[in-house]
């Protein structure tokens, strides 16, 4: 017998027919596809659970034990955990675990560290930076005064003495590095030495790599940079959301107040249990194993495609996600990654260093380790995911190998259940 109101729904998702099945499509295509897309990642069921639950019901404001609502004991030992676990996970004195997102991660950064129209020097969207750190359709790009690097068009690399020649003629007083396609190792002691030279912080956005830096498998942005961000959804294989870290006491003021209520309300405590489930993973010692895995499948994607005679940028990859050039396959990004994704392979289109071409029809492709390696792919899995990818954008129109190929992916997937 029930005690709660008629007009409370107790049902489940059977209740809701039209989403239930929009979900259920989502986890079959999930089970039946191979995801390459960079962003994205699969979480575990503790992670699902602790973002599912009814942690939602709570509404905080404020640092966990200095909350504006009472009632808090239980939200604020969930954040505690994961606040304590961050600190330990990358070996840093202060983090905050609030942020809803990456990009509200740095906003909240420069809202608390910056003040209005300073400038910030950033790597440029077309070279692989992220839109989060000054793209002028963003907050940031009209409230800061925004300096773009690029990478070398003979490297594809970030050139240091170009970075710094361009940090003595604008003074920034932020350096943000790291980016969402660039795959290749950053040298943070120099990069910090640069930003110390013009008196500006040194900001590190490693959501692309952070599983790989929390493993020793990545260069460590501390002790160098002032500031880390990153995702937690992502290399993290987390919770959706973003998190800040730091050493320097001096800065929780401003990152704190920049995060809440510089940028955003109350927390998303659900998230935040999220997050220190999968901080709470990512310090077991599998954690490492998967990252090993990961960089070795990154390699082998890379080094299979190379072999197909598909170019990838900058000559490979120090983490888990890559840049393919398709140029010389006479395929634009756009139709590589339609053809692709109707053959089961979930992959994005990108723009390559210098790009000819616009981002809605670009000259590439950017491709991860990430998921697949969490379903228990090796390298065999990921050297057959090349040579379906090398037919395809060969032969985009080819509606039998599409179809032929879906069949195999398919069959590929069943043996790797994501949720048994
Ligand atoms: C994904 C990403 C972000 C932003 O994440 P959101 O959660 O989508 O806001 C920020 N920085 C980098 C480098 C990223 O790759």
């Amino acid at each position: 017998m029930s005690a709660l109101h008629p007009g409370y729904f107790t049902e489940g998702l059977d209740a809701d027919p039209e989403l239930a099945a929009a979900i259920r499509g989502e986890i079959a295509r999930q089970q039946d596809g191979i995801e390459l897309i960079a962003s994205e990642n699969l979480v575990s069921r503790l992670v699902l659970e602790a973002q599912g639950s009814v942690l939602t019901n709570k509404t905080v404001e404020g640092p966990a034990y200095g909350r504006y609502y009472g009632g808090a004991e239980f939200a604020d030992a969930v954040e505690a955990l994961a606040l304590e676990r961050a600190k330990r996970l990358f070996g840093c004195r202060f983090a905050n675990v609030q942020p809803h997102s990456g990009s509200n991660a740095n906003a909240g950064v420069f809202f608390g560290l910056l003040g209005l129209g300073d400038a910030i020097l950033s790597m440029d969207v077309a070279a692989g930076g992220h839109i989060s750190h000054g793209h002028p359709a963003t907050l940031t790009g009209r409230d800061y005064r925004i300096v773009r690097y690029g990478v070398s068009r003979a490297t594809e690399l970030v050139e240091l003495d170009e970075l710094h020649d361009l940090a003595l003629a604008e003074r920034p007083r932020m350096i943000v590095a790291g980016g969402s396609a660039y795959a290749r190792a950053l040298d943070f002691s120099a990069l910090r030495g640069i930003a110390d030279e013009v008196g500006a912080y040194l900001m590190v956005d490693m959501a692309h790599v952070a599983g790989l830096v929390a493993t020793g498998l990545y260069p460590h942005p501390f002790p160098h940079a002032h500031v880390v961000t990153t995702t937690t959804y992502k290399s993290l294989r987390g919770a959706r959301g973003g998190l800040i870290l730091w050493n320097d006491e001096a800065l929780s003021r401003g990152i704190d107040g920049g995060v809440f209520p510089g940028v955003q309300g109350s927390v998303m405590l659900h998230a935040v249990a999220g997050k220190a489930a999968c901080l709470g993973e990512a310090l077991r010692p599998e954690f490492r194993a998967y990252n090993e895995a990961v960089l070795e499948n990154a390699r082998a994607l890379a080094a299979r495609l190379a072999g197909h005679g598909l170019r990838i940028v900058s000559g490979g990859t120090d983490c888990g996600l890559m840049l393919v050039d398709l140029a010389a396959q006479g395929v634009t990004g756009d139709v590589a990654a339609k053809a692709l994704e109707r053959a089961g392979l979930a992959v994005n289109k990108n723009q390559i260093p210098f790009d000819p071409r616009p981002p809605e029809a670009p000259s590439g492709l950017r491709l991860s380790s990430n998921a697949g390696t969490a379903r228990g792919f090796g390298t065999g899995e990921f050297e057959a995911v090349a040579d379906w990818i090398a037919d395809i954008v060969s032969a985009p129109g080819d509606d039998a190998l599409i179809a032929a190929t879906r069949a195999t992916v398919r069959e590929m997937c069943a043996r790797f259940p994501i949720y048994a």
